[in-house]
């Protein structure tokens, strides 16, 4: 098999559909090649070597006569020769995996110069400051990536090096340096080379290349590689593909450019043109935001031709794609070269409005666009904005970078982030710049404010790609980590204090400012309507308000799957009546607490079955561990012992004689309302009368209520009777009939492994998928959060199971409960409302495994919309 791909002139050795061999960049640059459109030639040396050599450290025999042979054609194809002495040809060393990682891995510019080369270069060029700026920064490049020269506590020498000569010479910027300042950096450079490794430089363009190649297959293991992979679920065994291509250069000239662009806008969705470019520049300068591009738009103006081709170029490739792309280019001396193109990584919003105009513009199909909006995007839509009354203190406004808004506290380093945030608290990262040693810390924070770069830098690239609200090129900015400080506009900001960042406009703003809910319409709606007509899974949401329901409607509940009842009480003089209940030493007194309960809790069900318009709700009787109720401080207690007219020691006993050691596994659930029946009384008088109310009004009402925490049969027969007997009394009282459902929770075990005896009782089952997760591993949930994190970062587990499905185990007891259940009622109605019904991949579980629905909170009933739709394709049209 071939390990070398040869591209940039006629026909290329590969094509698109090559990229588990050529890598996302090797397959573009040969599609490209295909298409007919200018690219720089080059080879590609296959991903399938990476891994081999990262074990073997050997490559294949023939891989040094394959290369030659690549290198030949290249040679042939520019008219030059690698390691020339008339016409040398340079080349760039890049990774490529399949899946894009951006900046993760390593890159090499400008190999195969050396004394002579150079020397010829700035002959050519006529600019010998560009030949020796060049050469310099092979050196530096090189020195760092293939030989990882650091100075003392990870110093970068050569850029002290280069500073100091800046220095010497009163150079603000790089290029005021001179050639002969130039070359004298390339001197120390090479003289800290060999004073760190005891070797020279290599002159010898081949050896360099060959250290190149190397170096680029080994990147694939560097820490912040593998962190990236963790977090976006790349396989660890995929490999880079190595790209060596002729270098051409954005930095002879005003007639040479370089820079990036979307064939569509990647924050809005708009059809045109969008990018940034930089004349007399090379592509790394506008990538590591080291100078400030400009807007493509004034390249139409001052490159013309250019522009045209640039335009010509991102219009085949979409089209030939029939997706938006991401390209880099650079123009030299007035000829435009396409260097890569790939997949644009877009905002949910740019998702949305490209994928919907696509088939407007009949590229794909409604299929094809549900596909492309990804569930866990649309999250970022979602989510909150500033609201446009507030009052702000403006401190400055940076380039809208990643959408969205969040309120966070200023940190300078990503280490601090993640160790805040670990801590719960919510943090906004604020740098000069970016990198890819960052990656943690933008994981772990709210939002980042950057004070360099443009949008297309680090931080905003790999912001919009987490769908986390950035700012980026805040101009003003001036950050001093030293210090932990910010300063801008004469203000300082020191680390701890509050911002909020709005990634929609650019604004940063000191202080908490006020969030406010999004307003979905437009492209949202079409593209979730397409969605539904795919789906075959029911969509309802955990909701325990009308707030919450009327918010879930909103999203497109369709019912409401669990509305946990003691949170009903959480609040004001709720909590009072709730302990009391909680603490009362016999029935008469809970019946007394009980009675100032249930109005509350009937005018909560009225409010909810209103909101819901008819659809079913889902009401689990009272299931809390106790714990969460218990008054703990000294001021409670003795507000709860005037109430009672006890005394505080008599309430401190009680409360300490209900104290569990495992309240997770104690007195809750059935189990309450099996030991007080009056509980399960009360609420069922509240359900009905609340339905009967609702449906004397004129309105349609399915209550279905819900059993938790069922382990035996006879503790659901024992509900059901009493429920049952309840809703005949308040039917009898109100003089009408409403038709409910009594179903139970499988969340324990046992329920699923006699769950066609359950299903004999049951109306309908819902999994609590928390509890069975906490029961299964035999994990609580209130501390397993001190290990697990450890379990996924070491591979123990591949996920956190409470929030992704664990599909061998706890699925096998879901597969098994649903296959019982409906053996013993065929028509059984199975939903799930653990947290998992808001996750795609376990959604995808409880389409597979035959669910009627899913139930989540409010804000991700449209991810799994989406995610249901997802699974529905994928099942009917596998091979898009
Ligand atoms: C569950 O256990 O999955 C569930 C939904 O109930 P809760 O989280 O309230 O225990
Ligand atoms: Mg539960």
């Amino acid at each position: 098999m071939a390990n070398v791909y040869f591209f940039g002139e006629g026909k290329a050795d590969g094509r698109a559909d090559m990229k588990d061999v050529l890598g996302g960049k090797g397959a573009g640059l040969a599609e490209m090649t295909n298409l007919g459109i200018p690219v720089p030639p080059g080879f590609t040396i296959s991903a399938k070597l990476c891994i081999q050599y990262i074990t073997t450290q050997r490559f294949p025999d023939d891989l040094r006569n394959e290369v030659k042979a690549a290198m030949a054609r290249v040679e042939k194809a520019t008219g030059k020769k690698f390691g020339g002495s008339e016409n040398p040809l340079l080349v760039s060393v890049r990774s490529g995996a399949k899946l894009s990682m951006p900046g993760m891995m390593d890159t090499i510019l400008n190999l195969g110069l050396n004394d002579q080369t150079a020397e010829v270069l700035a002959r050519l060029s006529k600019n010998p400051r560009f030949a020796y700026d060049s050469y310099r920064r092979l050196v530096q490049m090189y020195g760092d990536v293939v030989y990882g020269i650091e100075g003392p506590g990870g110093r970068d020498v050569f850029d002290d090096a280069l500073s100091e000569v800046k220095k010497q010479r009163g150079a603000k910027r790089d290029i005021d340096l001179s050639a002969d300042d130039l070359k004298q950096l390339v001197a120390t450079f090479k003289a800290i080379v060999r004073k760190q490794l005891g070797h020279p430089f290599p002159d010898d363009p081949w050896e360099q290349l060959w250290g190149a190649i190397e170096a680029v297959f080994k990147s694939w293991q560097t820490k912040r590689a593998m962190d990236y992979r963790r977090v976006n679920r790349i396989p660890d065994d995929m490999g880079t593909a190595v790209n060596v291509m002729t270098m051409v250069y954005g930095n002879m000239g005003d007639d040479s450019a370089t820079g990036v662009a979307f064939s569509r806008n990647p924050s809005t969705g708009e059809p045109g043109l969008f990018g940034e470019f930089l004349t007399n520049a090379q592509g790394e300068d506008v990538v590591a935001g080291i100078r400030d591009p400009e807007p493509i738009a004034q390249m139409k103006k001052e490159m013309p031709p250019a522009y045209a081709s640039l335009e010509r170029a991102a219009a085949t490739l979409e089209k030939h794609f029939r997706d938006m792309q991401d390209v880099e280019f650079t123009i030299e001396r007035g000829k435009f070269y396409m260097l890569q193109t790939r997949t644009g990584k877009r905002t949910a919003q740019a998702a949305l409005r490209t994928s919907v105009d696509m088939v407007k513009e009949g590229l794909i199909d409604k299929k094809e666009a549900v596909r492309r909006v990804q569930p866990d995007q649309i999250n970022q839509m979602l989510h909150p904005m500033i609201d446009p009354k507030a009052k702000l203190d403006l401190l400055t406004t940076g380039l809208p970078a990643s959408p969205g808004a969040a309120v966070g506290q200023v940190v300078f380093e990503a280490d601090d982030a993640v160790a805040r945030a670990a801590k719960g608290e919510h943090v906004i990262l604020v740098r000069r710049e970016t990198s890819a040693d960052d990656f943690h810390g933008m994981v772990a924070s709210q939002a980042i404010l950057t004070a360099r770069g443009g949008m297309t830098s680090h931080a905003a690239v790999v912001a919009r790609g987490m769908g986390k609200c950035c700012v980026a090129g805040a101009k003003e900015l001036e950050v001093d980590e030293g210090t932990q400080t910010f300063h801008v506009n004469g203000r300082t900001v020191k680390a701890g204090e509050w911002i909020t960042l709005d990634g929609s406009t650019g604004r940063v703003i000191l202080g908490k400012a006020r969030l406010v809910e999004p307003e979905l319409g437009g492209e949202f709606a079409t593209l979730m309507g397409w969605a539904d007509e795919l789906r075959k899974l029911r969509v309802r949401t955990n909701g325990d308000t009308p707030v919450d329901a009327k918010r879930a409607r909103a999203f497109g509940a369709e019912g409401i799957g669990l509305c946990r009842t003691e949170h009903m009480f959480f609040e004001g003089d709720r909590i009072q009546a709730m302990r009391e209940m909680i603490v009362a030493r016999d029935q008469d007194g809970r019946r007394r607490a009980l009675a100032k309960l249930e109005p509350m809790q009937r005018e909560d069900f009225v409010g909810i079955f209103r909101e819901m318009e008819g659809l079913p709700v889902t009401i689990r009787l009272l299931d809390p561990p106790l714990h969460e109720f218990l008054p703990h401080e000294t001021e409670d207690m003795a507000e709860l012992a005037r109430t009672l007219k006890i005394s505080a020691d008599d309430v401190r006993h009680i409360v300490e004689s209900l104290t569990e050691a495992n309240p997770m596994l104690g007195h809750r659930g059935c189990r309450l309302g099996i030991t007080y029946p009056e509980i399960t009384e009360m609420q069922s008088h509240a359900i009905f009368a609340a339905a009967c109310q609702v449906a004397a009004e004129g309105n349609v009402v399915h209550p279905e209520v819900m059993v938790p925490l069922v382990g035996h049969v006879e503790e659901l027969k024992h509900q059901v009777k009493l429920v049952h007997q309840v809703a005949e009394e308040v039917f009898k009282e109100r003089g009408r009939r409403v038709e409910y459902l009594v179903g139970t929770m499988i969340e324990l075990p046992r329920a699923a492994l006699v769950a066609d005896e359950i299903a004999s009782v049951a109306q309908f089952f819902s999994f609590g998928t928390n509890d069975l997760t906490q029961t299964t591993f035999g994990l609580s949930r209130d501390d397993a959060g001190r290990f697990l994190p450890f379990y996924v970062e070491h591979g123990i587990l591949p996920d956190d199971p409470f929030q992704t499905l664990d599909v061998g185990g706890v699925g096998k007891l879901v597969e098994m409960a649903v296959q019982l259940g409906r053996k013993a009622s065929p028509s059984l109605k199975i939903g799930i409302c653990g947290e998992h019904g808001g996750d795609p991949r376990s959604i995808a579980f409880c389409h597979k495994t035959g669910l009627n629905y899913v139930s989540c909170s409010p804000f991700r009933v449209p991810v799994a919309r989406l995610a249901a739709a997802h699974v529905a394709i994928g099942e009917k049209d596998r091979d898009i």
